[in-house]
């Protein structure tokens, strides 16, 4: 049997699948609720004990927020849980008896999309969540690329311009510096979630600046087209919810590119598991290395 549990900072999900990787049973927590890492592993512990039955559960896989050693299995400082430097892959091996791999959430969101999502069927696919931040998951020739320090797809890190704003990363002109939650928050003065629902009112302020962050973004999937040669690039996280606003924009500026020929424009989709991408990615992880 295989586990998948998806950690971000505000749901902790635990997700339980045959080994083939059919999920049977799927629970989940407020991330606040658990005060200590060792709460949130010994949660997950029970909650796998109690839906295992009679099977044993060999492989684990934790996603998470980066930074990560992924090497080492340790948490090292994400930006909204308040542990750090936490040997999570250790704890939980030791909870459960499993074999515990720790990833990168965009990562396993990105493989849950490429193989249970909206890139089904794909082999070469670029997967991007769109939310508070910009992060991104890549598959290349029908595997997850990780790169040589398991930080590869870092999306949002992308240099757009280089006398842009300064990011959280210390880069100047990020693609996030331009176009996440916090960064349209900041430049207009209001929730990213208000500006989303005024431009979907009709207001020509909020739908000029939702236009401008999905032509960044669009920039962003010409020079990840030029790099990576995708069939598709799957969109996700709380952006991708307005579709209708952000879509044409992006797929205007993709085929503005006279480089790239129609032959080779990459389709773009929305993502389609929504915020159970991670659980199912991380099973999809768990399975793969058994
Ligand atoms: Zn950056």
């Amino acid at each position: 049997m295989l586990a998948g549990i998806d950690l971000g900072g505000t749901q902790v999900r635990v997700a339980l699948a045959r080994s083939d990787g059919r999920l049977f049973a799927s629970v989940k927590t407020r991330t606040p609720l658990l005060a200590t890492a060792q709460a949130m592993v010994e949660w997950a512990a029970a909650e796998i004990d109690r839906h295992r039955g009679r099977d044993k559960v060999r492989s684990i896989t934790i996603a998470a927020p980066g930074p990560i050693d992924v090497k080492r299995g340790v948490l090292v400082n994400p930006p909204n849980l308040p542990w750090q430097n936490v040997p999570l892959a250790a704890m939980m091996a030791r909870a459960t008896g499993a074999k515990v791999q720790l990833a990168n959430d965009a990562d396993m969101a990105g493989l849950g999309e490429f193989h249970h999502g909206a890139g089904q069927g794909t082999k070469n696919m670029v997967y991007i969540t769109w939310s508070t931040g910009v992060g991104g998951g890549l598959i290349i020739d029908g595997k997850l690329h990780r790169g040589a320090h398991a930080t590869a797809g870092e999306v949002g890190h992308m240099i757009i311009d280089p006398n842009g704003p300064l990011d959280n990363c210390g880069q100047r002109g990020c693609l996030e510096a331009f176009v996440s939650g916090t960064a349209l928050a900041r430049q207009t003065g209001r929730p990213a979630a208000e500006l989303f629902a005024e431009a979907a009112r009709g207001n020509r302020s909020a739908q000029m600046a939702v236009e401008q962050a999905a032509r960044y973004m669009g920039i962003a999937l010409i020079s990840l087209t030029n790099v990576l040669d995708p069939e598709m690039f799957v969109i996700g996280g709380g952006v991708s919810r307005s579709w209708g606003l952000i879509q044409p924009t992006m797929l205007a500026t993709l085929r503005s590119s006279p480089f790239i020929k129609p032959a080779r424009r990459p389709r773009l989709r929305r993502a389609r598991l929504g915020d159970r991408a991670g659980q199912v990615g991380a099973v999809e992880w768990a399975r793969i290395n058994q």
